[in-house]
């Protein structure tokens, strides 16, 4: 195996990870005031650190890149504390997800791979999806609407993985849609398709309707 998904929604872990740590040191204070443990100092988390957690969400610069590029994340340790397990490889954020490259690549193709698992995944849910949750006796119009796979692949890049309605930013359920419809002379260029979550999907068609 050469490269493992750590994490689906890094950054809600992170944060539960840091409210589970909050909790257990509190927990381990008590203990300590009533006699049950040792000293505080036997805590791998003493009052004075800055929490794992924080150190995480602090880096906004590995956040934003991150949605666009996969990026090294340095906080080998805090994943480690935070979590629970460690990366045996190289620990690389991209779109939200935790990955370890496992194998000597050069970080270019560290890079790739990880780009690659990504679209593995993204082909692999639509494909599900089209297998069992599409509606049947569709066959004409859905041959005709079929968006290019060079195209959304573009477009999933551009979009990070996420709704393209400002606000919303979900990531799940998402489908391409296009920006002016086929009817009504759009085209299946990146440019005219974006990625919507259902709901906000369902919404805009409502709108046009
Ligand atoms: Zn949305």
């Amino acid at each position: 195996m050469k490269i493992v998904k750590l994490t689906a929604t890094a950054r809600a872990d992170v944060e539960a990870a840091r409210k589970r740590l909050v909790k257990e040191r509190a927990m381990f204070v008590d203990l300590v005031e009533v006699g049950v443990q040792g000293s505080p100092s036997d805590s791998h988390l003493a009052d004075s650190d800055v929490h794992p957690a924080d150190k995480f969400l602090a880096d906004t610069e590995l956040w934003t890149k991150s949605s666009t590029e996969p990026t090294l994340v340095q906080f080998r340790y805090e994943f480690e504390l935070l979590f629970g397990n460690r990366a045996e490889g190289t620990l690389i954020l991209y779109q939200d997800c935790f990955y370890d490259v496992r194998g000597q690549f050069t970080s270019a193709q560290q890079r790739l791979l990880v780009l690659e698992a990504a679209d593995k995944e993204r082909q692999l849910f639509e494909r599900l999806k089209a297998k069992f949750e599409s509606p049947s006796g569709q066959g004409g119009t859905r041959a005709r609407h079929r968006i290019p796979e060079a195209v959304r692949i573009e477009v999933w890049r551009r979009d990070q993985g996420r709704c393209a309605t400002p606000g919303c930013g979900s990531r799940e359920n998402l489908e391409y849609d296009h920006i002016i419809p086929i009817d009504a002379g759009g085209s299946n260029t990146a440019r005219n398709v974006e990625l919507l979550c259902e709901v906000c999907n369902r919404r805009k068609s409502n709108k046009i309707q």
